[in-house]
């Protein structure tokens, strides 16, 4: 359904070429929670559909589904949003 849309987001900022991480530094590296009913769900910049699910952060804040923000920092290690490096040593 969002997947066209996410797709042509995806080719947009990889063609910056910026390097992305490997999948072992993202998991050791990405801080993720679990969503919490209580607070209001913010809209994940990647694909466009509500947090409510687990979430991952970036060192800038920015937050994305986990599955999402990983697909992503494969690709590029900068922020979707703020274009800030997404992961830090
Ligand atoms: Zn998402
Ligand atoms: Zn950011």
């Amino acid at each position: 359904m969002m997947a066209g849309q996410r797709r042509s987001f995806f080719e947009e900022q990889s063609r910056e070429r910026k390097s992305g991480w490997s999948k072992e530094a993202i998991l050791k590296s990405l801080k993720t929670r679990n969503y919490k009913v209580s607070q209001e769900a913010e809209i994940c910049s990647i694909c466009m559909v509500k947090v409510d699910e687990k979430i991952g952060s970036l060192s800038c804040g920015h937050e994305f589904h986990v599955n999402c923000i990983k697909d992503w920092l494969i690709v590029i290690n900068t922020c979707p949003i703020c274009r800030r490096s997404a992961l830090e040593n």
